[in-house]
């Protein structure tokens, strides 16, 4: 165990006629995750479980590494992003109705050491945030060209938020031949929470509204269950997948976790 325990839940909502979002919470190896397929059925939902699957075969057959080797964790972290990059294409281009599947994802680990080491890569607009002190801050930012815009001053961040071409993505697992997975590595403090989430929850809450959620809800599983429901309420127009990540309880209380 690393000390420190997620939770995570996921839902269909309320248009969208499967799931394709998928997550995983692995406490014992100090890794977890959420991905959201892209493409028609069945492509999407299978993208997203299989970069899953993978990811979580190779975390656990890299156990060791991930917890003895801090400074090699973003170079593995790439590592497996690249793998499970080569299955989906190996996938797309011999199984005809997988063909064209994709998924971002964003994954965190964390090494347990006296003062605790996180690890921070993603691929397309899954994100992962911190919170800290009562403070949300992204810690991803988002592989799409209303990001893009944003960075090249082209665009607002308001005028982004309505372009019609802001949520497509630049980078994505399973698509194009070359990939470019982005890590970050920090420190973190006792009592930090990390957030996984998908777009269905980015896209129908504000980091505000977040924040506001997360300062609310006192244990990860009711933070989780309060993120879900709070986008839900404001339509369920896409999946939602959230993952909330924070140091072991030193009370009694039991958090559920989860994998799938
Ligand atoms: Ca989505």
């Amino acid at each position: 165990m690393t000390g420190w325990v997620g939770v995570g839940r996921t839902h269909r909502g309320f248009v969208r006629p499967v799931n394709q979002d998928a997550f995983a919470v692995l406490d014992d190896l100090g890794v977890w995750m959420v991905a959201d397929g892209l493409g028609g059925k069945p492509g999407g939902e299978i993208a997203s479980q299989l970069a899953i699957d993978s990811l979580v075969k190779q975390a656990e057959s890299h156990r060791r590494l991930l917890h003895d080797s801090r400074d090699y964790v973003p170079t593995l972290l790439s590592q497996f992003l690249m793998t499970a990059h080569h299955l989906l294409l190996d996938k797309g281009a011999t199984v005809r109705q997988l063909k064209g599947l994709g998924t971002t994802i964003v994954v965190l680990c964390i090494v347990p050491e006296s003062v605790s080491t996180a690890a921070v890569a993603h691929v397309g607009d899954s994100r992962a945030y911190l919170w800290r002190e009562g403070a949300l801050t992204r810690l991803t930012r988002d592989h799409t060209f209303g990001e893009r815009y944003v960075e090249a001053g082209i665009l607002t961040p308001e005028q982004a938020r309505v372009h019609p071409d802001s949520h497509v993505l630049t980078r994505a697992l399973g698509f194009g031949e070359t990939l470019e997975p982005e890590c970050s590595t920090f420190t973190l403090l006792r009592d930090d929470c990390i957030l996984l989430c998908t777009d269905g929850l980015s896209k129908m809450l504000s980091d505000e509204e977040i924040a506001a959620i997360l300062g609310s809800s006192g244990t990860s599983s009711r933070a989780c269950d309060a993120l879900v429901e709070a986008a839900l309420e404001r339509g369920g127009i896409d999946n939602v997948t959230v993952v909330v990540c924070g140091p072991a309880p030193t009370s009694p209380e039991i958090i559920q976790t989860n994998r799938h």
